[in-house]
C-alpha cells in the first residue's frame, strides 16, 4: 500500500495574523479533494487544483481558469493560497549552471532561503549544430534539490555543515523547488530529459517522510520518472532500510557518500561514521532491491593528501568488490569553501585515482565541478548571496 503524503495543512486560519492559510502546494489530488470538500466545494475541484499546480505550474489561485471566477475570488478572500516556493535570486555560471535562492511561503521565516541548482548539458553544440534563438541550448539537464535548511551531519569538508540544522523542509518546499525551476526553464515534461538529484543542502534521509512524499508528488502529480532521480545519503542506516522497502514505481536511485577508503579516515572526515560504519551502511544497501541494470553510486570526494592516494584507490576497489553490489564510483575533486581546512587534489592525483579504480575493474567516473564560480558546486551551498 502506498503511503499518503503527510498532511501539512491546518484548516484553522484563526491563528494566522495575515489570515492566510497554509500553502496548498505539496498536497496531492486526493488530499486537495478532501480539503476542498471540507470547505464546502465538490471533490472534483481537488483534481482541478492538482492539474493547475502540478501540470500547468500556476502559482496563484486567480490564474486557475478552470475555476469559476466567483470561486477564485471567494477562495482568495478566505485566505487560501497555492504558496509555491519562489526563486528570489538567480546566479548564472560561465558554464550555464544556475544557482537559485528559493524562498518559501506560509509561516516560513522571512528571508530564509535554500539553494536549488540547474545544470544544463549541451546537445549538438559540440557537433557544430546551430541553435536558433527560440531553441533551448540544452538537451538534458539536472536539477539539484535541497531537503533541509542546513544540515545536522558534520562532514568536515562540507560548507552546508557549517549552518547546522535549521529545519526540515516540508513536502511542498521540496517538490516546489523542482516545479519553480521547471517553469523558469520551460521544461517539457515527458519530452526533455530531466534528472533530479537530491544532493543539495541537507541530508534527505534525516527528513525521510517529507523527502519521499515529495518524490511521490513529483512522480504521480508532476509526471517525472523516479528512474531519473537520485538521492544521496551520507549513510543514515535506518533511512536506507526504509528506502529498501519503497515500491519501485516511486523509488529513486541511490547514491552513498563513501568519501573514504576505510573507517579510520571516514570517521575523521565524517563523524557520522562512528554511528554507522562502512560495513553497516553496505549491509543496509544490499537490502535495496535493484532494477535490472541499476547500479548503486558511491560518491567519493577526493581530499588532497587525505583520501586521494593510490593505496586509497586500491582499498576502495577492494571494498566495492567485496560488497558484491552492482555499483559504480563517482569521483568528485573537493570544491573549496571559506573556513574549511581541506585541499583540492591535483589533477594528476584525480586522474591516477581514476585509472587505479578502473584498472581494478571498478566502473568509475570523474565528475566535473559545475558552477564553482557562483558557489553552486557540490558542498558549496551555503546561501551565499554573491554571484
Ligand atoms: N547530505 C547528502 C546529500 C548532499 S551532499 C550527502 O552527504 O550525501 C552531496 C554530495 O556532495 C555528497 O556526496 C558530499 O560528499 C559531496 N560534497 C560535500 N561537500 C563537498 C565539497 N566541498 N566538494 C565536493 N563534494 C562535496
Ligand atoms: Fe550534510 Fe551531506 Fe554536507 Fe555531510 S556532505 S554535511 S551530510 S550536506
Amino acid at each position: 500500500m502506498r503511503e499518503k503524503p503527510v498532511q501539512l495543512v491546518s484548516l484553522d486560519v484563526t491563528n494566522s495574523p495575515s489570515g492566510l492559510r497554509a500553502p496548498l502546494f505539496g498536497l496531492d489530488a486526493e488530499a486537495l479533494s478532501t480539503l476542498l470538500v471540507s470547505a464546502g466545494e465538490p471533490a472534483f475541484r481537488g483534481k482541478q487544483f492538482a492539474e493547475a499546480m502540478y501540470r500547468q505550474w500556476l502559482s496563484e489561485i486567480c490564474e486557475i481558469r478552470t475555476l469559476p471566477s466567483a470561486l477564485r475570488a471567494k477562495l482568495a478572500a478566505e485566505g487560501w493560497q497555492i504558496g509555491r516556493p519562489a526563486i528570489a535570486r538567480a546566479f548564472q555560471s560561465v558554464d550555464g549552471t544556475e544557482r537559485y535562492l528559493v524562498e518559501f511561503a506560509g509561516s516560513a521565516p522571512k528571508g530564509e532561503t535554500v539553494e536549488t541548482v540547474w545544470m544544463p548539458e549541451g546537445d549538438g553544440g559540440d557537433a557544430g549544430d546551430e541553435i536558433g534563438h527560440e531553441e533551448k541550448d540544452w538537451s538534458r539537464a539536472t536539477i539539484c534539490i535541497s531537503s533541509q535548511v542546513g544540515c545536522a551531519v558534520k562532514c568536515q569538508f562540507c560548507l552546508t555543515a557549517k549552518l547546522g540544522l535549521q529545519r526540515n523542509l516540508t513536502v511542498g518546499e521540496i517538490a516546489g523547488q523542482v516545479v519553480a525551476v521547471l517553469e523558469r526553464q520551460a521544461v517539457r515534461v515527458g519530452r526533455d530529459r530531466m534528472n533530479l538529484v537530491f544532493m543539495g543542502m541537507g541530508e534527505p534521509f534525516l527528513n525521510y517522510d517529507n523527502f519521499m512524499a515529495a518524490v511521490r508528488l513529483l512522480v504521480h502529480e508532476v509526471g517525472l520518472s523516479p528512474r531519473r532521480m537520485t538521492v544521496s545519503t551520507s549513510g543514515i542506516v535506518p533511512g536506507i532500510e526504509k528506502f529498501a522497502k519503497e515500491p519501485l514505481d516511486v523509488r529513486p536511485r541511490l547514491a552513498i557518500s563513501l568519501n573514504a577508503p576505510n573507517d579510520t579516515i571516514r570517521t575523521e572526515i565524517m563523524p557520522i561514521n562512528r554511528k554507522w560504519p562502512i560495513s553497516e551502511v553496505i549491509d543496509a544497501v544490499r537490502r535495496v532491491p535493484l532494477r535490472s541494470r541499476e547500479r548503486i553510486t558511491f560518491e567519493y570526494v577526493l581530499l588532497g593528501g587525505v583520501t586521494d592516494r593510490p593505496e586509497h584507490a586500491r582499498e576502495v576497489a577492494r571494498l566495492v568488490r567485496r560488497s558484491g553490489l552492482s555499483a559504480k564510483v563517482n569521483l568528485i575533486a573537493w570544491n573549496p569553501g571559506p573556513g574549511i581546512a581541506c585541499s583540492t587534489p591535483t589533477p594528476e592525483a584525480v586522474a591516477a585515482f581514476h585509472v587505479a579504480l578502473t584498472g581494478e575493474g571498478i566502473p568509475a567516473y570523474i565528475r566535473q565541478p559545475r558552477g564553482r564560480d557562483i558557489f553552486a558546486a557540490c558542498g558549496q551551498l551555503k546561501r551565499t548571496v554573491e554571484g
